[in-house]
């Protein structure tokens, strides 16, 4: 873990919902074999290192965001993060995100934090303060098995399940981000089952396959459901028909459950 500044921290974003993104670290040890945030490698002198085994910290965040803050506007994002999680292991020890919460809480920005660690609920009591605050939850692999080999450094799927419904009782608005879909891997009707009254809303994306590592996820995907499941994976994420069928399903059971849905998000897998 390295010590770093920067000359920013409230980075522009055409993210959908974000017109800035918040990252107070620098790589990720969540780890997850599909992250689409690896090319940050290329850009932070860790050209050699294996994505997920590093994280920098910026040491300067809490300085350069109370410079930075005031240049947002009052109906304006602040997406925490968008190429790393503001969670990672190492802010139990430095409370660097929470002490940017604090400061953002102060200003009273609209604020979504997204993350696959249940540490965030040790900042419930910060995020009670925003009148914006929304928390989203990562949970688009939701075979225990799966979660723990694509995902290895994130809280464990079922505690992932169980932070949103303490979210929730917490008074904390919240949503499940169902993320990254895999065909044959993710189970809809499991995660709808997990989240039900748990949650204000929930977005679907879709796998990127063009961002990928692709031998790194083709490697781990034939270790966990063998060669043959793995082709059907891959033509299945490329079939348009595939995904529209699947929205369809997405969209039914958001209508049996109750539950609002904001989105599902598609990527040209070239279909
Ligand atoms: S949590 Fe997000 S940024 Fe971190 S490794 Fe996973 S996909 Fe990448």
């Amino acid at each position: 873990m390295a010590k770093i500044t920067c000359k920013s921290i409230l980075t522009k974003s055409k993210l959908p919902g974000a017109d800035y993104c918040c990252n107070i670290y620098v790589g990720c040890t969540h780890g997850c074999v599909y992250c689409y945030a690896r090319f940050m490698k290329r850009f932070t002198g860790h050209e050699g290192d294996v994505w997920g085994q590093f994280v920098d910290y910026k040491a300067n965040a809490l300085d350069v965001l109370k410079e930075e803050i005031s240049k947002v506007r009052w109906n304006e994002h602040i997406l925490l993060a968008s190429v790393t999680d503001d969670y990672q292991p190492i802010e139990r020890k430095l409370e660097l995100t929470r002490e940017c919460l604090k400061i953002m809480a102060n200003y009273d920005v609209n604020v979504d934090i997204l993350t696959k660690s249940s540490l965030i609920l040790r900042d419930v009591d910060v995020i009670r303060r925003f009148s914006r605050c929304e928390v989203g939850i990562s949970c688009g692999i939701d075979d225990k098995r799966a979660s723990e080999i694509l995902e290895p450094g994130a809280t464990h799927i079922d505690e992932r399940f169980e932070t949103l419904k303490a979210l929730k009782e917490n008074g904390v608005r919240c949503y499940a981000f169902v993320s990254p879909i895999i065909p044959y891997i993710t189970n809809l009707e499991n995660i709808m089952r997990n989240i039900s009254g748990n949650v204000d809303y929930v977005m679907f994306e879709i796998i990127n396959l063009k961002p990928l590592d692709t031998g790194l996820f083709r490697n781990t995907l034939i270790k966990l459901v063998g060669a043959e499941i793995y082709g059907e994976i891959l033509t299945a994420a490329k079939n348009k028909h595939y995904w529209d069928t699947m929205q369809e399903k997405a969209t039914k059971l958001c209508r049996e459950y109750g539950i609002e849905m904001t989105g599902f998000f598609r990527h040209d897998n070239e279909y």
